[in-house]
């Protein structure tokens, strides 16, 4: 069977858009869809920060715009996920799930990243009813009321302030005594009146009747000092880190400590001719869908004309 020319690794904004971009150019791209259709967006409610919907749009709505934009244009989805790759040498095989392997000449990865989760079995009982990893999609549900923010990186800084804007107050739960963040952001929470700090304080269960109405917190968990008490909160916002879908790959593609992989300049190829990598596996800093389905745009053209040199 013939390489594919150009196979897409993933399907949310990035993988899409790169599929629509991929198709339109005649490279008559494969979409590897994964286990998860649509990517992390599908894992929030309503969308009002993408360009083009002025009245916000359901999550799982515009990624099947974008889905069915790209099969217009003639992409080939298919609902399966990947199980190993060899990048050694082109054409490049990819091993499915269902036990095939295909060969491509080119290949954009937009496996995306993963949100942490602290791993209670409350965060699934609320994922979606007030549980958020995302700030910035769901943070506007939580308009003048009270919220958590658990983390105490930049991420949980900026969530922290961002959330303040919104809601009448916010906690940031952070486990340390310390904040992790840079000094300016841990500045910025700091003096924020709206923000209230505790340290060395784990969250370890919520309850609620149909959504989160209040937290069980931790102070000096584990220690003869340990004080375990109930916080009222409406949302619990976890931003402890995410882990970028790059296992894989990383026999051949380089990639950063944190996993996510290195791009040349402010395109997408990777350390390996003809293997590109768009959206969140290669972004540690915007994770947004726009850039995100931005950077699959230039994945698909890139690869367009890594193919013209062959
Ligand atoms: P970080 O890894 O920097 O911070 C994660 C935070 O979550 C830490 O405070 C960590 O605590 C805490 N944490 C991890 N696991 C748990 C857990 N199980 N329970 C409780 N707390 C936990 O991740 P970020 O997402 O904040 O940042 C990632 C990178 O992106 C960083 O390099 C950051 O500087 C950068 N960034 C920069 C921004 C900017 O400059 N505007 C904005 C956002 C991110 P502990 O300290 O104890 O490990």
């Amino acid at each position: 069977m013939n390489p594919i020319k150009c196979l897409i690794i993933g399907s949310g904004p990035a993988g899409y858009t790169a599929a629509i971009y991929a198709s339109r150019a005649g490279l008559a791209p494969v979409v590897l869809e994964g286990l998860q259709p649509g990517g992390q967006l599908t894992t929030t409610t309503e969308v009002e920060n993408f360009p083009g919907y002025p009245e916000g749009i359901d999550a799982r709505d515009m990624m099947d715009d974008i889905r069915r934009q790209a099969e217009r244009f003639g992409a080939d989805i298919r609902p399966v996920a990947v199980t190993a790759v060899d990048f050694s040498a082109s054409p490049y095989a990819v091993t499915l799930d269902d036990g095939s392997t295909l060969t491509a000449l080119s290949v954009i990865i937009a496996t995306g990243a993963s949100a942490k989760y602290l791993g209670l079995p409350a965060e699934e009982t609320y994922r979606g009813t007030g549980v958020s990893a995302c700030a910035t999609c769901d943070g506007f549900f939580y308009r003048k009321k009270t919220v958590a923010v658990v983390g105490g990186g930049d991420t949980a800084c900026e969530e922290a302030s961002y959330l303040a804007g919104l809601a009448a107050k916010v906690y940031l739960i952070v486990r340390k005594p310390f904040l992790r963040a840079s000094k300016a952001m841990q500045e910025r929470v700091l003096s924020n009146p709206k923000i209230e700090v505790r340290f060395e304080t784990n969250v370890t269960d919520l309850q609620g009747d149909g959504g989160v109405e209040s937290a069980t917190i931790v102070f000096k968990q584990g220690t003869p000092e340990e004080q375990v008490s109930t916080l009222p909160i409406d949302g619990l916002f976890l931003a402890i880190g995410h882990t970028p879908n790059s296992l894989l790959f990383r026999p051949w593609i380089k990639t950063d400590e944190a996993g996510y992989i290195i791009t040349e300049g402010s395109g997408t190829t990777t350390n390996v001719p003809g293997i590109f990598a768009a959206g969140d596996v290669a972004d540690p800093f915007f994770k947004q869908a726009i850039t995100a389905a931005a950077s699959g745009c230039k994945a698909a053209i890139q690869a367009e004309k890594y193919l013209m040199t062959l």
